[in-house]
């Protein structure tokens, strides 16, 4: 899962040329949740394009020492987090290509499914490729293309590409968004209104000329930077971003969308808006529905904070037992799980969770989380609740079990990792050390969303890819092991 953020500022946002980096880098900040390994940024003052990238959180890559030497109108940003490739700075993006037909960088969100099959199209194959990553080689394709421009090298390569990608592109002259034709990812086009018409209050017909404009993975990245929300990329859609023109809308697939089921759960922040519904506000209906399908006879209600804590919210409101935090947790770890190593995962939950024992002891807990992916991390969560005195510890969980690995962008793409595609609930709940275990079903979940299933992926549920994979779902299997192992993303 990575983070994007895409600027274009015409000359009224500013005369130092460094406005649209610092927009996109701040757009960024609010997505640094996507990404915690690496972060970059790419500038075009119109000429050149300019990149800088490294390891680590995007405070420590784009700061004010960075930011003023990278100058242009044009800017995109990105954070990453890997999903099978290794953490250097050789895999960190955008991606940067400055080839004989064109000069491009890349920003992508999501996982490609047929790498080996567009590898075969490189020509000089791998060896011309500096990194690992599905990006870097959708990068060298499209400076490769023999085509009028990038738009139009966009338009021949897409079609032969597979997989999840919300994309900002950068070239000279433009910034363009691309969402892929099921949309797995999110992306959003946002309006900067120019400062002068945000002094005097908007006109009845402003220039959208006039305007910044931005995309962004989630509609958080435009109110950091004071965007107003213009709609989403729609799936299979390009909207191309040029100084000193209005936003311009190529479609080059037909939509079959599919939304990742599990940006709305768990993995966007919970101001951010999807499909029309803020997500604080879905993921505590999401803790309503739990309630009801999976009451719990308990003194107290608390989440795992803190992406729990919606759902906590509203099964306590559904359910008339009382709501109280019993874990603090340090703000400044990142999520654990989107830790690289299982080492690391481990180590992870004690120094980001502490049980205040004066809330716990003695006390029967409905303890509220989003997900179990492996289960290490729940265990580790009730036995620190145990050590602090809970007499009974109930797990309830504002997702279905997640029993097939995700291709499409989340690190869930090893079958033995997950402890659902190997244990029954009662297993887990034995493992975990839980009183009591219970799921919100699929159907719990698109009730409280109160949208249809045919507009979302719910694969890693359900075992129905919307784009086929090297995966057997219903025998649980790889059928194409040496597929799996190319598909690297970001
Ligand atoms: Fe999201 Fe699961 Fe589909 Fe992956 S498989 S895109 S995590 S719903």
């Amino acid at each position: 899962m990575c983070g994007v953020f895409g600027a274009v500022l015409p000359a009224s946002f500013g005369t130092s040329g460094t406005e649209a980096g610092a927009v996109a880098a701040l757009g960024l900040f609010a997505l640094q949740h996507r990404g915690q390994e690496s972060a970059g940024l790419a500038v075009s003052d119109g000429e050149q394009l300019m990149l800088y990238k490294d390891l680590g959180l995007i405070s420590s890559v784009l700061d004010e020492r960075r930011l003023p030497s990278l100058r242009g109108r044009l800017a995109i940003a990105h954070c990453r987090y890997s999903t099978t490739g290794s953490t250097v700075w050789e895999n960190a993006q955008p991606t940067l290509r400055l080839g004989p037909r064109r000069a491009l960088a890349v920003g992508h969100n999501g996982n490609l499914v047929n790498t080996r099959e567009l590898l075969g199209r490189l020509r000089g194959g791998r060896t011309r490729l500096p990194a690992s990553t599905d990006t870097e080689l959708l990068t060298a394709l499209l400076a490769d293309e023999p085509a009028a421009d990038t738009v139009d090298a966009l338009l021949r390569v897409l079609p032969t590409v597979r997989g999840a990608y919300s994309l900002v592109v950068l070239d000279e002259r433009r910034v363009i968004g691309v969402r892929d034709p099921h949309g797995f990812r999110p992306l959003v086009l946002g309006r900067l209104p120019a400062p002068d018409q945000a002094d005097r209050g908007r006109e009845l017909w402003p220039d959208p000329a006039e305007d910044g404009w931005c995309l962004s993975s989630e509609t958080a990245g435009l109110d950091i930077v004071g965007a107003e929300f213009v709609r989403d990329v729609e799936p299979g859609e390009m909207v191309i971003l040029e100084e000193g023109h209005p936003p311009r809308s190529v479609r080059f697939a037909v939509a079959t969308p599919a939304l990742c089921v599990f940006e709305l759960i768990y993995f966007a922040r919970p101001d951010s808006y999807m499909e029309g519904r803020n997500l604080y506000e879905a993921r505590r209906l999401m803790g309503m529905e739990l309630a009801r399908e999976q009451p719990a006879d308990t003194d107290l209600v608390m989440p795992v904070p803190d992406t729990g804590a919606p759902a906590a919210a509203g099964y306590a409101e559904a359910s008339g037992i009382p709501y109280r935090e019993g874990l603090v947790r340090n703000r400044y770890t990142g999520r654990t799980f989107i830790q690289p190593s299982q080492t690391m995962r481990q180590r992870g939950v004690t120094i980001k969770l502490n049980p205040l024992r004066e809330v716990v002891r003695g006390r029967r807990l409905t303890v509220v989380d989003d997900s179990i992916v492996r289960g290490t991390t729940t265990r580790q969560i009730v036995e620190l609740l145990r050590r602090a005195g809970a007499a009974e510890v109930h797990l309830r969980i504002s997702a279905p079990p997640i029993y097939h690995p995700c291709f499409y962008g989340i690190d869930t793409q090893i079958t033995t990792e997950l402890i659902a595609a190997s244990k029954s609930i009662d297993e887990i709940r034995e493992y975990t050390g839980a009183d009591s275990l219970g799921y919100l079903s699929i159907a719990g979940v698109l009730k409280a969303l109160d949208l249809p299933y045919e507009q979302f992926c719910f694969a890693c549920f359900d075992g129905h890819y919307p784009e086929p994979v090297p995966y057997d779902a219903s025998r649980r299997k790889f059928v194409l092991e040496e597929d799996a192992s190319v598909a690297i993303g970001g």
